[in-house]
């Protein structure tokens, strides 16, 4: 089934930004195969990393998905409203005042600190039953979760029931890079903390791996995987060893076509000075889009199949693509892909210097959005 929805009437003269919801479903495929008997949940906070939360949900509900995560209340308030069964829990914890909020909806807190989990024990159930919480547990990264000390701390008491808490987290810190010390590092240290959680919560699964954290081997899997990244499209890996298929295309439209003499210079700065003749067309997609600046002279369009290099610096509303190669499909009104299945996301984040999470989660806020695919 082939069905379109939009947002914003896509403008001729505005980029925009369509969401295959089927290689959504491949990837999730793909991710659900590669983390063996573990559940594979999915991460869609920040909007589903632009990409849109809502028929990212939907989508990954059809396909089997139970558990999402997302890191604020307020997005996981909008994953309950279309997923009335599924497990949700919030990575940013259980602050003052959040509690009736997270039991009326069902939500579970993922607890970062013995008076999260305090705060939790003693929060009624409203209206549904309260469900299990996540007790987050640093291994290393020292950004939320509990030290091992507050662990002790806070179960020394015992008296728990041993159902509040159905899940156990950490989270790596160099998972892209496969081979760094500190992967096996973390898992040693999550796994010797283990036997201590499930003392006093004896159903508590356990789960470290994010996206990259899937190909570590089996060691890293443990019973739940929470890929976000991939699911979007993007390389987990940074070298690339892992290839996912793109989900987002971005297309802008040439809004001009010119042709330019050996020793002229375009954009801002002069920065780029002509070495032969080329043909140049200026698209309608710039930094204020969530393009970012740092793609100028580096990042490239296609059209036609063939590349467009991007010459000298991105506008705010303005990039122009020497377009000598792509023939006479260059023309005002003509889409050049910017980012998709022919001009890759790995490779704009790599131009701009930066993680393709980065490049991703930018472009999804003033831009038109349009999902294809069965559930759009
Ligand atoms: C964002 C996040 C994930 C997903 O990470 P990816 O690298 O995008 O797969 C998993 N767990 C935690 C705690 C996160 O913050």
């Amino acid at each position: 089934m082939i069905d379109a929805r939009s947002t914003d009437r896509p403008a001729p003269d505005r980029p925009r930004l369509t969401v295959d919801l089927d290689a959504l479903a491949r990837n999730y495929a793909r991710l659900r195969q590669a983390s063996g008997a573990a559940e594979t949940a999915a991460v869609v906070k920040a909007d589903a990393y632009g990409l849109g939360a809502e028929p990212a949900a939907r989508r990954l509900l059809k396909e089997g998905c139970r558990t999402f995560f997302t890191a604020a209340a307020d997005e996981a308030a909008k994953v309950r409203a279309i997923a009335s069964e599924a497990d949700i829990y919030v990575f940013n914890g259980l602050l003052e005042g959040e509690e009736g909020r997270f039991a009326s909806l069902g939500l579970s807190p993922v607890l970062n600190e013995p008076a999260q989990l305090a705060r939790w024990l003693a929060t009624p159930a409203v209206g549904r039953p309260k469900p299990p919480a996540a007790l987050f547990l640093d291994s290393g990264m020292n950004r939320l979760g509990f030290s091992p000390s507050q662990l002790d701390e806070a179960l020394s008491g015992g008296g728990f029931r041993g159902d509040e808490i159905g899940l156990v987290l950490s989270h790596f810190a160099c998972a892209s890079i496969p081979a760094h010390p500190m992967n096996a590092d973390q898992i040693a240290r999550f796994a010797a903390l283990l036997p201590l959680v499930r003392a006093a919560f004896p159903k508590a699964r356990a789960s470290i791996a994010n996206s990259a954290g899937i190909f570590l081997g089996p060691e890293a899997r443990f019973d739940l995987t929470r890929p976000g990244i991939a699911l979007y499209g993007g390389g987990p890996c940074d070298d690339r060893s892992v290839g996912m298929e793109a989900v987002a295309t971005l297309d802008a439209p040439i809004l001009q076509v010119r042709d330019l003499a050996p020793g002229e210079r375009v954009g801002y700065g002069a920065d780029c000075t002509l070495d032969r003749p080329v043909r140049a067309a200026t698209v309608a997609l710039g930094y204020a889009d969530g393009f970012l600046r740092a793609t100028g002279g580096r990042g490239y369009g296609v059209l036609q199949g063939r590349r467009a290099p991007i010459l000298g610096r991105v506008s705010m509303d303005l990039i122009t693509l020497d377009v000598s190669r792509c023939g006479p499909a260059a023309r005002p009104g003509a889409l050049v892909e910017m980012l998709g299945a022919n001009a890759l996301l790995d490779d704009q984040a790599e131009a701009a210097g930066t993680a393709n999470y980065e490049l991703l989660v930018r472009l999804g806020s003033r831009m038109a959005r349009s999902w294809l695919g069965a559930g759009a």
